[in-house]
């Protein structure tokens, strides 16, 4: 069973403007409400609109690039690392891992790399198996990439609603401190919806931060998923 950390409920204070903190200290997501932000199969053709957005609110989030993506649209994982987001690793062309050979996965994990590499100068830390689909395989392969699995608390159903409201109603819905969201840069409705949705939940005392903020506390290993999918044991 996942140990759940009991939560202290506090007034959170308004979030302050960056400007007026010359020198901002690390967020510590044990101490305040973090919430991690991630998009999937990008870059997507959004994904400059949803860089400026994120800007402007001062939110970091974490993109899980598709290699292919990575190499065609190199000027976007350029701009995510430059403005202190996180990258991780989603696969180059989306197969399923569970359903791919040993030599597929690891060649589809190695492109990525090598994409984001060669577009921004980095290598991905976190995989994103597509569809969240992994096996003990799946992990010994991770593991040795040196990479945890990261998957998701819960989803923005952005793909399958493609409405600004429903989006932001789901992603309001699912939120709670340390939640990881999937969500999607290639949806439109996403991205345009996205000042209202970061308004709401900085309002609401959340800061947005990258997934390894969120999940600091977790030490996670080379090869580890989280949260553990349904039905796995620690
Ligand atoms: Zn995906």
């Amino acid at each position: 069973m996942l140990a759940i950390a009991a939560v202290c409920v506090t007034i959170a204070p308004a979030p302050a403007f960056a400007q007026t903190s010359p020198k901002k200290a690390p967020v510590d997501c044990s101490a305040v409400k973090c919430i991690a932000l991630t998009f999937d199969d990008g870059p997507g053709q959004y994904a400059g609109t949803l860089l400026d957005t994120l800007k402007k609110y001062d939110a970091k989030a974490t993109f899980f690039l598709e290699g292919q993506y990575a190499k065609s649209r190199p000027q976007y994982v350029k701009r995510m690392v430059a403005e202190g987001h996180e990258l991780g690793n989603h696969s180059y062309r989306h197969p399923d891992f569970t359903k791919s050979s040993e030599a597929t996965i690891k060649a589809e994990i190695q492109q990525t790399q090598d994409a984001v590499k060669k577009a921004a100068g980095v290598e991905p830390k976190l995989l994103r198996p597509p569809y969240g689909m992994t096996d003990v395989r799946v992990s010994e392969i991770a593991e040795q990439f040196g990479m945890p699995q990261i998957l998701w608390t819960a989803g923005s159903e952005d793909w399958a609603s493609k409405n600004v409201e429903a989006i932001q109603k789901q992603t309001l819905a699912v939120a709670k401190p340390n939640a990881i969201i999937l969500m999607h840069d290639w949806v439109k409705q996403t991205v345009d919806g996205m000042p209202s949705l970061i308004k709401t939940l900085q309002h609401k005392g959340y800061h947005l931060v990258t997934v390894s903020d969120v999940i600091k506390e977790e030490k996670l290993e080379p090869g580890d998923a989280f949260p553990l999918p349904q039905g796995w044991e620690q």
